[in-house]
């Protein structure tokens, strides 16, 4: 399919479209925070913020979920929540963050297979937005990545100040936009070149970058030093970094249960909370900070690549940004480089 152009004053009107026939959700803000929300008009959606302060995965892997109901006795009976089948969309999602649903698509659809994050994927489509001015912690470029990239989304809008231009990605997408067709034009070589330019602009104003060389060796290397323990002393195990990352994905389950009813619920986790791998026997094997602060580097740098062939990272920066005590993961992985090599 041929790319195409939005003008900017048919924004509102697509939106309304898109809003009436799917569950549209999109970049908006709630009590100061921004996040990802369902909007039903132009007015709620804010594209100010370059990146969310919470990530979109929250829609696809919800914060909490009822898996199942249950009631006790003879007459006892198990029924399963209902398999989410709404069409949906996110829009305006960043390619970084679209980047993460490949990183934790393998977790949910792979060995084994979670129904309820399965069909919420298999009924989203991804509408990207390019980010033509990406922020002081974003290196998204480390991973092969960049502010423009159509990799992981079914389309992708680029703000061009009076019109977005439009790629039109998959099938997913194509389907989408022949629905709504009327709204938009054939774009011409102008906004195709404008777009390059922006993302050749955004590239040069992302200027930090991780370390990735030799990274997996390097980590093997090193379990045992002293920088994990020196990191670990200045965090205070709150969770932010693991609960704003878009590729974090540790849950826990609960049973919440009166006498006569009950529910199995899947609820977000932290692997930075000890609570985490306590054993029902007592003993905790990541008992300490050092061994959690640690865990959720090798999670992410040694372990996913080694299983996955996929780092567990996008660099999108949020850790970096929220961590209350300015710990940098870009700083830690520079250390291991240089721990690695003396
Ligand atoms: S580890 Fe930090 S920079 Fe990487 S994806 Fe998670 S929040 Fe973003
Ligand atoms: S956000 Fe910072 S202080 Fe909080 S758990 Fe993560 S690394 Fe530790």
């Amino acid at each position: 399919m041929e790319n195409l152009v939005l003008q900017k004053d048919k924004l509102p009107k697509l939106i309304e479209e898109l809003s009436s026939n799917y569950v549209l959700y999109g970049p908006t803000e709630e009590s100061g925070i921004s996040l990802f929300k369902q909007i039903m008009n132009f007015e709620e959606l804010n594209l100010e913020n370059l990146l969310t302060s919470v990530s979109p995965k929250s829609l696809v892997f919800k914060q909490t979920e009822t898996l199942f109901k249950f009631k006790p006795g003879r007459k006892g009976s198990v029924t399963s929540s209902e398999i989410y089948e709404e069409k949906s969309i996110i829009f305006a999602i960043r390619p970084c963050d679209a980047h993460s649903f490949k990183i934790i698509d393998p977790v949910f659809n792979g060995e084994f297979e979670d129904p309820f994050y399965i069909s919420k994927r298999k009924n989203t489509v991804l509408i990207g937005l390019t980010c033509n001015n990406p922020e002081r912690n974003c290196f998204c470029t480390s991973f092969d990545d960049n502010p423009g990239s159509t990799e992981n989304v079914d389309i992708l809008f680029t703000d061009l100040e009076d019109r977005f231009y439009v790629e039109v990605v998959t099938e997913k997408g194509k389907k989408l936009i022949n629905s709504i067709e009327n709204l938009f034009e054939k774009s011409t070589k102008n906004e195709e070149d404008s777009k390059k330019n922006i993302v050749t602009n955004s590239v040069e104003r992302i200027t930090r970058k991780m370390n990735l060389e030799n990274l997996v060796t390097n980590l093997d290397k090193i379990f045992d030093h002293e920088l994990w323990q020196n990191t670990a002393q200045k965090c205070i195990g709150c969770g932010i970094c693991t609960y704003l990352c878009p590729t974090c994905h540790c849950f826990d389950m609960q049973d919440e249960s009166s006498l006569r009813e009950g529910a199995r619920i899947r609820v977000w986790d932290s692997c930075m909370y000890p609570e985490y791998t306590h054993h029902a026997s007592g003993h905790n094997p990541r008992a300490i900070r050092m061994s959690r602060v640690r865990n959720r580097i090798y999670h992410k740098f040694s372990y996913f690549p080694k299983n996955d062939d996929i780092t567990a990272c996008t660099g999108c920066g949020r850790c970096i940004d929220y961590c209350p005590v300015n710990i940098d993961i870009i700083d830690v992985i520079d250390k291991v480089g240089v721990i690695a090599n003396e």
